[in-house]
Order: C-alpha cells, then sequence, then structure tokens
C-alpha cells in the first residue's frame, strides 16, 4: 500500500471535518501533554535524566549485536526459547508453529506495537485462531474493526458514547457512559479469556540482557495475565528494544511512565525471566521470545540510526501540531505522529510511505519533549531529501521548493510573495474558485512582521 500526500490529506481532513474525532482528540491530548509536564517538573533535574537516558541508549544501539547475544545466552539459561526473525512472514511462521504443537484455539493478546507492524492477529485468524486483545484500547478497536490512532492509546478517537454503543452492539451489554463501569464491562468479557487461553501473546517494553528478562509496563494489569495464566506465553520483541542491565533499565523505566502518561511508574511493571520454576505457584510452561529484526538492523550506521534509540513513550504525538488536528489514522501506519512520521518509511520503504516525511512543520516540538532527545526534525529533513533523490516528489513540487527556498533568502521578494499572495486569495474568495485549498487557508495578514517591528521601534522612539 502507498500511503502519498493524496491519502493522507484526504484522510486528515475526514478527521478535521469530524467534529466527534476532534473532541476526543481535544480531549485526550491536553491531558497527555499537562500530565508529562507535571511528572518531569518533579524530577530533581529532568535534563540530566534524560541526557543519562541518550547516553544508555545510543551506546546499546551502538554494540547492539554484542547486547542480543548476551540476553540470547542468558534468556536460555533461564529457560525460555528464543527465535530470530528478520520479517513478518517469518514471525508469523514462529508463532503458527507453536500454536500447532499446542493445538491452540484461544490466544489473549496484551498490547504490542511491534505484533500490529506485523500483521499478526491476521495471519492467526486466517489460520482459525480465535485472537483476543485485552488491553482495553486495544480491545474496543478490535471490537470496532479500526486501526490504533495511537501508539499508547489506541482507542484515544474514541468517545465513551461511542464506546457504550459499540458495548451494547458487540457485547450485548446495557451499560452506562461511565468509564468506570465501561471498563467493568470488558474486565468481564476479558476474564473467561485470560483463563481459557491456550497462549499469551506479548509485546516487550525492553529486555535486558544481563539477565535475561523482559519487561511490561502496563496501568491494567492484562499484561500480568497474559503472561502468567495461559500455559504459553510468547513474547514479540524489537531488537532495539534492549537494556544491557538492570542499571540501564532502572534509567529507562523512570522516564518511560512520565514521558508516557505522567506517572512516576506504570500501575504494573512485570519483570519475566524464563517459564514458571517448580516452586512457583504460577506462571507458564513455555516462554518463547521472538527477537524481530524487520528492517530495524538496516539503520544501524545509517544517518537514521539514532531512530532505534525509541523508547515507543507516545510524547512526540501529543506534542505535535499535525497529529493533534490530522489525528492518528491519517498516517495509515500502526506508528503515528512524529515517530511515526520517521519510522514508517525505514520500515516498511519510503517508496511506500513519500507522504509522511511531508507531515510536518518541523517546529522541533517533538525533539523538546521526546525522552531520549532523538532528533526527529533532522530525520525528517533526511528523508525529504532522499525522497526527492529518489524521484519520490513531484517535478512542480520540487520547482515550487526550489522557487519558495530562493524567495525566502531574499526578503523583498518575500514581501512581493505576501502581497500578491493575499490579492490572490481575496480574487479566490471574491469570484468563488477552488484552488488546491488555497481559499480556505487563514487570510494573509494585511501587514507584515517587517512592517509590524518597523511600527513597534517607531513607537518606541516617540515614546522616549
Ligand atoms: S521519538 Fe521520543 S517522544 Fe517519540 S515515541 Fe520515541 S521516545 Fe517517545
Amino acid at each position: 500500500m502507498k500511503i502519498d500526500n493524496k491519502q493522507f490529506l484526504n484522510t486528515a481532513q475526514q478527521t478535521i471535518e469530524d467534529p466527534v474525532l476532534q473532541a476526543a482528540y481535544d480531549k485526550a491530548i491536553p491531558r497527555f501533554n499537562s500530565s508529562r509536564q507535571d511528572a518531569f517538573a518533579l524530577v530533581p533535574d529532568v535534563e540530566e535524566l534524560r541526557r543519562e537516558l541518550k547516553a544508555v541508549r545510543a551506546a546499546t544501539i551502538a554494540d547492539l549485536g554484542t547486547h542480543l547475544q548476551t540476553f540470547e545466552r542468558n534468556a536460555q539459561a533461564a529457560g525460555a526459547v528464543v527465535h530470530w526473525a528478520n520479517h513478518a512472514q517469518q514471525v508469523g511462521q514462529i508463532v503458527l508453529d507453536i500454536a500447532r504443537r499446542r493445538r491452540a484455539k484461544l490466544i489473549a493478546k496484551s498490547k504490542s506495537m511491534v505484533t500490529e507492524e506485523l500483521h499478526l492477529n491476521q495471519v492467526l485468524e486466517s489460520a482459525g485462531i480465535k485472537v483476543v486483545e485485552t488491553d482495553l484500547g486495544e480491545y474496543i478497536i478490535q471490537l470496532a474493526n479500526e486501526r490504533p490512532s495511537h501508539i499508547i492509546g489506541p482507542a484515544i478517537h474514541k468517545t465513551a458514547r461511542q464506546v457504550r454503543e459499540l458495548f451494547i452492539e458487540k457485547l450485548h451489554q446495557r451499560v452506562d457512559e461511565d468509564p468506570a463501569a465501561l471498563t467493568d464491562v470488558a474486565r468481564h468479557a476479558l476474564r473467561e479469556i485470560f483463563i481459557n487461553a491456550d497462549i499469551g501473546i506479548s509485546g516487550v517494553n525492553l529486555g535486558v540482557a544481563e539477565t535475561g528478562s523482559v519487561v511490561l509496563v502496563t496501568n491494567e494489569g492484562n499484561g500480568r495475565m497474559v503472561t502468567s495464566l495461559p500455559p504459553v506465553h510468547i513474547a514479540v520483541m524489537g531488537i532495539e528494544r534492549l537494556a544491557p542491565d538492570w542499571g540501564a533499565a532502572a534509567v529507562w523505566l523512570s522516564l518511560l511512565a512520565r514521558a508516557a502518561t505522567g506517572q512516576a511508574m506504570s500501575i504494573y511493571t512485570s519483570v519475566i525471566t524464563g517459564p514458571a520454576r517448580a516452586d512457583d505457584l504460577d506462571g507458564p510452561k513455555e516462554v518463547h521470545i521472538i527477537l524481530v529484526d524487520n528492517q530495524r538492523s538496516a539503520q544501524i550506521g545509517t544517518k537514521y540510526e539514532e531512530i532505534l534509540q525509541c523508547i515507543r513513550c507516545g510524547a512526540c504525538l501529543a506534542a505535535c501540531p499535525v497529529y493533534g488536528e490530522a489525528g492518528g489514522h491519517a498516517y495509515h501506519s500502526p506508528y503515528s505522529g512524529p515517530i511515526g512520521a520517521v519510522i514508517s518509511p525505514l520500515l516498511f520503504g519510503l517508496e511506500n510511505y513519500p507522504a509522511l516525511p511531508q507531515a510536518s512543520s518541523l517546529c522541533g516540538a517533538c525533539l523538546e519533549v521526546c525522552p531520549v532527545q532523538i532528533d526527529l526534525p533532522r530525520m525528517l529533513l533526511a528523508l525529504r531529501v532522499d525522497s526527492v533523490e529518489q524521484g519520490l516528489v513531484s517535478p512542480p513540487m520540487v520547482a515550487a521548493e526550489k522557487i519558495s527556498a530562493r524567495m525566502m533568502k531574499k526578503p523583498g521578494w518575500m514581501q512581493f510573495f505576501f502581497k500578491t499572495g493575499r490579492i490572490g486569495q481575496l480574487m479566490l474568495k471574491l469570484f468563488n474558485i477552488s484552488f488546491n485549498g488555497f481559499e480556505n487557508y487563514p487570510m494573509v495578514s494585511r501587514q507584515s512582521f517587517r512592517d509590524l517591528w518597523k511600527r513597534m521601534e517607531a513607537d518606541d522612539d516617540r515614546q522616549r
């Protein structure tokens, strides 16, 4: 599937024109931002902690091969089976083999963006295996047959009223719009799934090489159920989600929940080190860890290596003005917002996602909030350069960009352009002509910033 400018703009336009969607985003996004700001403000030296996390992530990625080998060795020593997969098909095959061997009919899943990336649910369902998402947001969008709109809040585009209607239609449950009541309905429906599932599949927030452990961070406890009640647990992990030791993991965890949801710690942090021991009261008999590459190692040593430092907190989404208006579905990728605009072309091919590097005002808000200080604007620009070099940008657009670059270097030309732009807008409005949506843009100001500045200086001189 190719996501060009038209597709991005069409979906974005639909979101912008849908008052229910806008209301849902307008409610969720400021909450993410203010919680993160409050949580960061409580850390004595948050900038120092961010620098530390950056250093830890950069050093790990620079020596990823060694850390992965250590992780594999220690995970095996703890009794886990470690699999390596280069691409989606291999992951599907590994999971299907395990499911067939266990004669699995029902799989309980906890939230995992990497399995979204690999379309794992579709692979399992087409083999006749029922898969049920158990994270509340994922459960809602699975019932609604939709895609996630946010990497940590997959159903933030849905209002409580819509969820209530969905539960009435799909679960035949009469329920109030109250979030607590809705959660209760989901909890009851999912309890049966946890108990009866043959296999639990989870993502991995981070792996720790030192002990071969996988760490899951959740707020609902479903991760713990999925990984401890079914007899088999399969953890699907991107190869970059690795901390060399528990010291590095502690730095990572101290910023993850703060950046994601504004919590000092998420409610549940589950550490899984191999299957249940003989004297454990519960836990799976088999633990499989699938280490997924899927174009990640191809970024190492390139100008995009930094993207592998991402801890998928979602802070850049809430900070991004484009995401806030266009919504997550406009990106047509499991990864939306600024991180999605960079990582989707890198993982799935720039030729398939040529619109996404353009979906940014390059305001820098994403860099400002990122707990790992990932320079997303730099990589968005680099992808734009690559797009032009690979012939993915139309010649008229390249010509327009060249003209605007020249004009921006000449203030006189800029003045002329804005003045004539205003006249053009007035003409379009007067004669009711549609021109690429230009007629809908806010009117170009009658006064330029330069004119305003001159007037302010003149006023100051007069007052002196
Ligand atoms: S790029 Fe930074 S802010 Fe965005 S999801 Fe990754 S770690 Fe979080």
